[in-house]
């Protein structure tokens, strides 16, 4: 019969998939089902994108292409990370793969050996655990509650280090809390990195353009220039241009790592698509004037979840500084009956039965590693996430 690879024994298809899948089983039986569990902004891909990639097929650009990035986005891409970044870097220190998932990938396979330890501040996008084991590494995962904004401190980093430790990965503005880290929290967590030259620090800023109020998401890299040869910046165009199908992220960092990346990705996938990348090419060196817009647009729909949720009996909710989500607790109405009987007993308890009764499908904080908590993702219009709202209060309102 049928034998999974040993790699594969712990790893199961993503829990957000599956709720997703779940949700679309309901749509389809009728059911007005609101979706806030997919981490996808609801925006189209802007208009000159989509006219670039057409110029680019119609210009026979539909061919394999240099293995990590084509010249032309590896120059936008070292243009981004100078004008945005404050960062200068080569063309041979920069990777480009089929979305930023694919550059961690690439990393933890051309990195990690048997025994090696990759930190995971926890809640996490649970992507982060099941790449480090499936690449032989083990992850060691530090629990960031609420009560420190859900972010790294120097003390519990300190405390996670052993000689075994490869890499922190660091994910801000986060998925799944919205937390982001200012650069005094930066620079404490880059002072503990400075006395430990085994470990790498992968930043993934895929979340950088979506922050509120004023908020400046800055790179480490940019604040600690003596840890530039130990991080690798992980960075795509999915959030930011509203293009996740498109699958185009990209990395940066010292050559050496980069050329190990380029290995994996020859031997696995070769480039990425070639019309996506001229479409990359696009969004990067187009029009930037609307990640503002969008910016506002995901601020005031912040507003309104986070707004509704604090005003529903047993739910809370802290205001995140960025990315598209909101990290509730459910603490509050754990062990509360339903009114067909049943006990909530766990957040994920909690999230079927919204998404059962209530029609709303959420993501249990236990997918994250952190309970009882669940996460929306309101990368949804305004009107859908209001009577999302309304759903979750009137469901919780009848619960004894
Ligand atoms: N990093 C984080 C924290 C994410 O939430 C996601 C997507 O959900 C990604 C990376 C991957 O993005 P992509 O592979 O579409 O570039």
């Amino acid at each position: 019969g049928f034998r999974r690879a040993r790699r594969l024994a712990t790893q199961q298809v993503s829990e957000i998939l599956r709720i997703g899948a779940r949700a679309a089983e309901m749509k389809r039986a009728g059911l007005p089902v609101i979706v806030l569990g997919a981490g996808e902004p609801d925006f189209d891909t802007p208009p000159n994108v989509i006219e670039a990639a057409h110029r680019a097929m119609l210009a026979g650009e539909t061919k394999y292409t240099a293995l990590d990035g084509t010249p032309a986005l590896k120059a936008a891409l070292v243009a981004k990370f100078r004008r945005e970044n404050g960062l200068d870097f080569a063309q041979n220190e920069i990777t480009v793969a089929a979305g930023a998932k694919q550059v961690i990938y690439n990393a933890l396979m051309a990195t990690l050996d048997p025994g090696d330890e990759v930190i995971i501040p926890m809640p996490y996008w649970t992507t982060y655990s099941a790449m480090v084991e499936i690449a032989g590494g083990t992850a060691v995962t530090i629990a960031c509650g609420e009560a420190d904004g859900f972010r790294l401190t120097p003390e519990k980093l300190e405390a996670a280090i052993t000689p075994r430790t490869r890499w922190l990965m660091l994910n801000a503005p986060s998925n799944p809390t919205g937390a982001a880290y200012d650069a005094a929290a930066l620079r404490a967590l880059l002072a503990v990195l400075e006395r430990h030259p085994q470990v790498w620090l992968m930043s993934d800023e895929i979340y950088e353009h979506i922050v509120y109020d004023g908020f400046r998401a800055v790179s480490p890299a940019a604040l600690a220039p003596g840890l530039r040869d130990r991080i690798l910046i992980v960075n795509g165009v999915s959030k930011a241009y509203a293009m996740t199908g498109w699958r185009i992220g990209y990395g940066a960092g010292p050559a050496p790592l980069i050329a190990a990346m380029a290995v994996v990705q020859s031997q696995s996938t070769s480039n990425p698509c070639s019309i996506a990348q001229a479409a990359a090419v696009e969004a990067l060196n187009g029009p930037q004037d609307f990640l503002t817009d969008r910016a506002e647009s995901f601020r005031a729909r912040r507003d309104l979840v986070v707004e509704a949720l604090n005003a529903i009996p047993g739910l809370s909710c802290r205001r995140p500084e960025g990315a598209f989500y909101a990290f509730a607790s459910c603490a509050g109405l754990l062990g509360a009956t339903t009114p067909t009987g049943e006990v909530l007993a766990t957040d994920r308890d909690f999230c079927s039965w919204i998404l059962e009764t209530a029609q709303v499908a959420m993501v249990p904080g236990a997918a994250f590693g952190l309970s009882p908590f669940f996460r929306i993702s309101y990368a949804t219009g305004t009107a859908e996430l209001a009577e999302a709202m309304r759903r979750i209060r009137d469901a919780c309102a009848t619960l004894s």
